[in-house]
């Protein structure tokens, strides 16, 4: 789960990270008396969307009056902004984040997150901050330096502190980087966090360390005990099919191709999709509808899947373990039935009560194309797209 900009500062700042004030605005009015609130001479107006790369895409003005912060406001708020992070269509911006603007010496860069291969926290950190972090990993990786964090001891007051030397951080101000370091580990082990970045911590002109831009991601799976970060959550920002598919505890992932697939089991899930590839096809979307899929569940996923304008045809894959096969062929009837399917629909099921499955689709009248296995569903799925079942 993603947060916005905002939202992470205010969240940072409780662990104690220093960052610059500011006040979220939903209109141009409110950013003008944000400003007039915060004092100054210079704000930034900063687009809130859960993506980066804002500044770049022209989603974060530096505003010298309070004519400019109106100007910059009023053609920020509502814009379609597109960034590398957003896709071709962009992101419309419904928020914006008005700060004070900070006295920039150098731009830093500090992330943390979940290495697989060690399975700890890895803090990451580069003299390189405010561009790309992607291309200095490729381009000049000796200039990512990476402490991982022992879980039960954090991260150490003299790992703190070395990384901090190592980027470029002056003696004076490495107690305070430090500080800012360990407050981030502290956010982000106690918040669940998948990853916590800022890019750019700065160096100002008077020696402190600032973070001014926060980026937070959140494992969905530990968010059942932090209600306080599902509050932050904003719907805006996710796509329609999948903020539905969550409300019936389905897993749904949108793609860009046009078979759709309903399967029990993410790795099913994963080899269905790769199948369908490999015969030439492109799957529409990801879409797990778990162990225990009961009719409603699989009424609800195929209408989920039909509201994607590009489906051609849809695959339904089940192995029938703890989920029995003439269960999932009733819902799957029943589906076909309430939503009045008008692509061709291939099933190909395996396992406990396969036989009386396939008997009941069979019976059904319904024009459902049965697989005999993946590669034979496969196969059949990607000709009904092509028009040749
Ligand atoms: P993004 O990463 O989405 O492009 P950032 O928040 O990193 O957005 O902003 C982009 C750039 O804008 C920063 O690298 C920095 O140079 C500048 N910037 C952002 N916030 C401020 C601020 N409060 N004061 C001065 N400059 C800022
Ligand atoms: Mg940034």
């Amino acid at each position: 789960m993603k947060i916005h900009e905002y939202q992470a500062k205010e969240l940072l700042r409780k662990y104690g990270v220093t960052t610059p004030r500011g006040i979220p605005c939903f209109t141009v009015d409110e950013a003008v008396a944000a400003a007039a609130k915060l004092g100054g001479s210079v704000w930034v107006v900063k687009a809130q969307i859960h993506a980066g790369g804002r500044g770049k895409g022209g989603g974060v003005k530096v505003a010298k009056s309070a004519a400019d912060v109106k100007t910059y406001a009023s053609s920020i708020l509502g814009m379609q902004l597109k960034t590398h992070q957003t896709g071709p269509e962009g992101q419309k911006v419904r928020r914006l984040l008005i700060e004070e603007g900070a006295d920039i010496k150098k731009e830093l860069y500090v992330g943390l997150v979940i290495d697989r291969g060690t399975q700890r926290a890895v803090l990451m950190a580069s003299s390189e901050g405010g561009m790309d972090i992607e291309e200095v990993a490729a381009h000049t990786p000796e200039k990512i330096h990476k402490v991982v964090i022992d879980p039960v001891k954090g991260l150490a007051d003299a790992d703190a502190d070395d990384v901090a030397r190592k980027i470029g951080v002056p003696d004076a101000s490495v107690p305070q980087a430090r500080a800012m370091l360990q407050a981030l580990y502290k956010a982000f082990d106690e918040t669940d966090a998948s990853l916590a970045e800022i890019n750019p911590l700065i160096l100002t002109g008077d020696g402190k360390v600032i973070a001014l831009d926060a980026k937070i991601d959140f494992d969905n799976n530990a968010m059942f005990r932090h209600p306080e970060l599902v509050a932050l959550r904003d719907l805006d920002e996710e796509d329609p099919a999948e903020v539905e598919a969550s409300k019936h505890d389905l897993n749904y992932i949108q793609l860009d191709g046009n078979i759709g697939c309903l399967v029990n089991g993410a790795g099913l899930a994963m080899a269905s999709m790769d199948i369908i590839k490999l015969y030439g096809g492109s799957p529409a979307n990801f879409l797990d509808v778990g162990g225990s899929a009961t009719a409603e569940k699989v009424t609800e996923a195929f209408k989920i899947m039909l509201r994607n304008p590009q489906l051609k045809a849809i695959l339904v894959n089940i192995f029938g373990g703890i989920m029995k096969c003439d269960v999932i062929a009733q819902g799957v009837v029943a589906a076909a039935r309430q939503v009045s399917l008008s692509v061709p629909l291939v099933v190909r099921l395996e396992g406990t009560n396969v036989e009386l499955g396939k008997k009941i689709l069979a019976d059904s009248g319904l024009p459902i194309i049965s697989g005999n296995n993946m590669a034979d569903a496969a196969q059949k799925v990607v000709a009904a797209v092509k028009g040749k079942n």
